[in-house]
């Protein structure tokens, strides 16, 4: 069953609020002080014990550990293993100077998550326990939620209560499991992601289809000059100011806006043709859910590969194709599809991939096919001689309003100006 995460608004008293916002303050501590307990650890032995038994002796010494649900705090106590985890991750390869993960500013308002048990969604009123440890004697609290319309599910899985610095709103996360559509398809598509081209797939039939990042490197360029004239947070005043903040917000908006376009519309594509299975080229060492720390997370925040990952992921569920990201992507942009010699040199000025075998394409066509044969252990383009067929190319620029739709350039057909109103 595939799973989707909703978010939704959530709509609470403001005595609710205040005991929602002691119980993430709680969390808070919870994490600082299992860090504080860790980093002592560190210092002494220069290791740590990250074993969940351990760490749940320590929690026993937390007092605010009470202050909500008890599985809730475990999941603050797994928030901190990670942590531990991705900072060791990342000093092994050399990525950090810090001697230990960071706490978490007083200020912050740590998630709430609930998994499997400690809530109850009845229509739009949910329900959650505090556990029975609180001083105040609350033990749950109850609030209604709003989120978009027309999405059925079958159950929730997990909730997260998270508290929206920028909006200064709370917000409640739901996994839920839904229906997909029956999905009769038998086809599978390749996917290369990158920042020119945001999407090229190759589909087996030797369809490969380009989404146009220019957009949204423009949208980026917009911003990143408004934000030049906003004081950026410094050593001595590390807190964004509001306006950074907003600028982000609204930076990342309108990014969304344009990934939903092309994300959406590749989707129908593949219903339309048929597909069952997506194969998303994986780049290394990226795994979904790790915290690379701030540099490397900047650089995949200034690329937001993640996040049209978990786009494709939940719009494919929702018609029952299943999405793989198991294929390396490393190399496939400078493999020759026909001959298979790797040569850095090989990719020429704009984008355009020429072998000395004969082979001309656009490069992200030849690392799309190349991630297909990857996966597939087949070429859509190569015939049992050995010989390969030109691949049918056919591009896509987003607008803020439309997606455009013509013939490649490379093919030297003329473009057809086809205008797809995306909804
Ligand atoms: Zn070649």
């Amino acid at each position: 069953m595939p799973l989707l995460t909703l978010k939704a608004q959530v709509h609470a008293d403001p005595e609710t609020e205040r005991i929602l916002r002691d119980a993430m303050f709680c969390a808070t501590k919870v994490y600082n002080g299992l860090m504080w307990h860790l980093r002592q650890e560190l210092k002494e032995k220069g290791k740590v014990d990250l074993r969940r038994s351990t760490l749940n002796r320590t929690l026993k010494t937390l007092p605010r550990a009470k202050g909500y649900y008890s599985l809730s705090v475990q999941l603050t106590r797994d928030e901190v293993i990670q942590a531990y985890r991705s900072f060791f991750a990342l000093k092994k390869n050399g990525g950090t100077e810090h001697h230990a993960p960071r706490f978490r500013p007083k200020s912050t308002l740590s998630p709430l998550k609930y998994v499997q048990s400690g809530f109850k969604l009845e229509g739009d009123r949910l329900t959650l326990s505090l556990g029975k440890g609180r001083e105040d004697g609350v033990r749950q609290v109850s609030f209604r939620i709003h989120h978009r319309p027309g999405v059925e599910y079958e159950r929730v899985r997990e909730v997260s209560i998270i508290y929206d610095k920028g909006s200064g709103q709370f917000e409640a996360r739901l996994v839920v499991e839904v229906k997909a559509r029956g999905n009769h398809g038998q086809g599978r598509v390749a996917v290369d992601l990158g920042e020119t081209v945001l999407l090229a797939a190759a589909f087996e039939d030797g369809t490969v289809l380009l989404y146009s990042g220019r957009f949204i490197k423009a949208a980026r360029r917009y911003w990143q000059k408004v934000r030049a004239r906003v004081k950026p947070p410094s050593q001595e005043n590390p807190r964004m100011s509001r306006r950074f903040r907003q600028i982000a917000r609204k930076e990342s908006r309108q990014v969304g806006h344009l990934l939903h376009l092309a994300t959406s519309h590749f989707i129908r594509e593949c219903v339309q043709r048929g597909v069952k299975e997506i194969v998303i080229g994986n780049l290394t060492g990226i795994r979904e859910g790790m915290d690379y720390g701030p540099r490397v997370n900047q650089r995949l925040h200034a690329w937001p590969y993640r996040k049209i990952l978990h786009m494709l992921r939940y719009k494919a569920a929702l018609v029952g194709i299943t999405v793989r990201n198991d294929v390396e992507e490393r190399g496939t942009s400078r493999t020759c599809h026909a001959c298979g010699q790797v040569r850095k040199a090989n990719r020429v000025h704009r984008g355009l991939y020429r072998c000395s075998c004969g082979w001309t394409a656009q490069a992200d066509v030849n690392a799309a096919l190349n991630i297909y044969e990857r996966a597939f252990h087949v070429s859509p383009v190569k015939g049992s001689s050995g010989r390969v067929a030109r691949p049918v190319v056919l591009s896509f620029r987003l607008g803020w309003h439309t997606v455009r739709h013509g013939r490649s350039p490379y093919l030297g057909e003329p473009k057809r100006k086809e205008c797809l109103r995306a909804s």
